[in-house]
């Protein structure tokens, strides 16, 4: 029989151990922490359940949405989205409402942005290679200094002319100004059907309801999920061109056919106990933005109506609230309190990454209080702190050459398969991951030539599908 470990389980770890599992293959999964689903994880605080921020689920994939229903079932709701953006005191819609800008913005304003997208049509830039040069060759360089830059620069902590036009391409849909306000008037007009910008399925219980019962079935199915046990390197064998199994933290030595990592791409590199100088070079380039979270428990249930608000307002360095009492009422039951999550970006060196949790939670609050988002009447009766490391793989202008080389290296590997958001160094959503997973598995079991590090790297918008289209309840 085939063996194989799993490092993480998270989305990516937990949907290749599923598949596998249910294979037959002899396969056991490492996690670091004391839970699963990783980034995507569901926890209970103060009395409900909440997600390490705003947590969507959405996909066109059939087989991606496959593996959701098979676990979630008919136990979610269907949300309305409601997202808007809190720039210069006012909110905005997002995504942009065409009627909703010309309300909030001024007549000169207005004029600008219309004559820099003229300017943008007549001269575009050819081949965009950064953030600000994609965007403003679809919506003009002022629509772009409004709503996209100072968010941009705010999540990845580097100039937009400094951010590969790679993430853009990934995550924006490909549409022109025109295009745009067009969709905007006529947006669902004549089309009953409801897209997966509008609204998105979620478990009653939390995203990482998914994920619990991945692990159940792995369970079922044989296959076995260890807590508290990080996973220290990949071991190799003498040539270094297959895979061996792992060594633990603790020690411990597992041997396997294959390895499926989702542990940081650039640790599992720094691993091995011999990289050639240009791979090592090349990993060392590699770097990660980290969240801090810090959550609100707050004494009314009326704060405001979004899932969640972006902040684009550079007087703060705050830059998202997700509101969970906007989520499902099967999240909050009874409680007459609302849970804000407020999201702040930062690397590992930044003195904020180390502060302690009192000074984080006074900032949030001085924060909160500068852009007045609650009312003076309401109080905030409990905090609590959240780090989330390496969860940004940053894309700053030419990251593709490095990781071209450090995938022409692993690729040599036989058995390594490096998948997952951090573990394969992509802007992965929850669907990108659960797909590596379950191509990483199809591998395994069909012995087919699927090249993983293809998984989203496509520009196939996703949120353009239709709900019906994917939810089989
Ligand atoms: C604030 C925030 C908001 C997000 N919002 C959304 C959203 O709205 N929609 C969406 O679809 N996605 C969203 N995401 C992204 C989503 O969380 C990730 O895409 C997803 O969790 C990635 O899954 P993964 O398995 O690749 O990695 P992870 O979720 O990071 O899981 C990796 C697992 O590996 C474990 N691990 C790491 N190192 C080791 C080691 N050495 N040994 C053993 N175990 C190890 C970790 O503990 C973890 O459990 C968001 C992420 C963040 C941070």
């Amino acid at each position: 029989m085939k063996k194989a470990i799993v490092i993480g389980a998270g989305p990516a770890g937990l949907s290749c151990a599923y598949e596998l599992s249910k294979k037959g293959v002899d396969v056991i999964v490492f996690e670091a922490s004391n839970h699963v689903g990783g980034m995507s994880r569901s926890f209970n605080l103060w009395g409900q359940i909440v997600d390490l921020g705003p947590h969507r689920f959405f996909s066109k994939q059939k087989e991606v949405n496959a593996f959701f229903n098979a676990l979630v079932k008919d136990d979610f709701t269907l949300v309305n989205r409601q997202t808007r953006i809190f720039y210069n005191g006012k909110y905005f819609q997002y995504p942009l409402k065409f009627g909703n800008v010309l309300k909030n913005l001024s007549f000169v304003t207005i004029f600008q942005i219309l004559w820099h997208y003229i300017v943008r049509v007549l001269f575009p830039i050819k081949n965009p290679k950064n953030l600000e040069e994609w965007i403003s060759n679809r919506f003009g360089k002022k629509l772009y200094t409004i709503f996209f830059k100072n968010y941009s620069e705010k999540l990845w902590g580097i100039k937009c002319t400094q951010i590969d036009a790679d993430w853009a391409a990934q995550r924006i849909k490909t549409l022109s100004l025109v295009q745009a306000v067009f969709s905007s008037i006529f947006n669902n007009k004549g089309n009953k059907h409801k897209t997966l910008v509008d609204q998105f399925a979620y478990p009653n219980n939390g995203t990482g309801t998914l994920y619990e019962r991945a692990a159940e079935s792995i369970k079922k199915e044989n296959g076995k999920i260890v807590f508290n046990k990080p996973v220290k390197r990949v071991l190799l064998n003498k040539s270094n061109k297959k895979v061996r199994g792992v060594e633990l933290v603790d020690g411990s030595v597992f041997e396997a056919d294959y390895v499926i990592s989702t542990m940081p791409l650039t640790n599992l590199v720094n691993g091995f106990d011999q990289v050639p100088g240009k791979v090592k070079n090349a990993i060392d380039s590699l770097y990660f933005r980290n969240t801090i979270l810090v959550y609100f428990e707050v004494d009314t249930k009326d704060l405001f109506t979004d899932n969640w608000l972006y902040i684009h307002a550079p007087e703060v360095k705050l830059g998202r609230v997700t509101n969970f009492r906007n989520w499902c009422p099967t999240l909050t039951k009874d409680k007459n309190t609302s849970i804000l999550a407020l999201e702040f970006w930062c690397f590992e060196k930044d003195k904020i990454w180390s502060a302690n949790d009192n000074d984080l939670i006074k900032m949030a609050k001085e924060e909160l209080s500068v852009i007045n988002l609650i009312p003076k009447k309401d109080k905030i009766i409990n905090s609590r702190v959240i780090r989330v490391p390496k969860c940004y793989p940053v894309y700053e202008t030419g990251y593709m050459n490095k990781l071209d080389i450090v995938k022409d290296y692993l690729k040599d590997i036989e058995g390594l398969m490096p998948i997952g958001r951090y573990g394969a160094f992509k802007y992965n959503n929850q669907d990108h991951s659960i797909l590596m997973g379950l191509l990483a598995a199809n591998k395994i079991t069909n012995n087919n030539q699927i090249d993983l590090w293809k998984v989203n790297t496509d520009t196939e918008y996703q949120e353009d599908g239709k709900i019906k289209d994917v939810l089989i309840y």
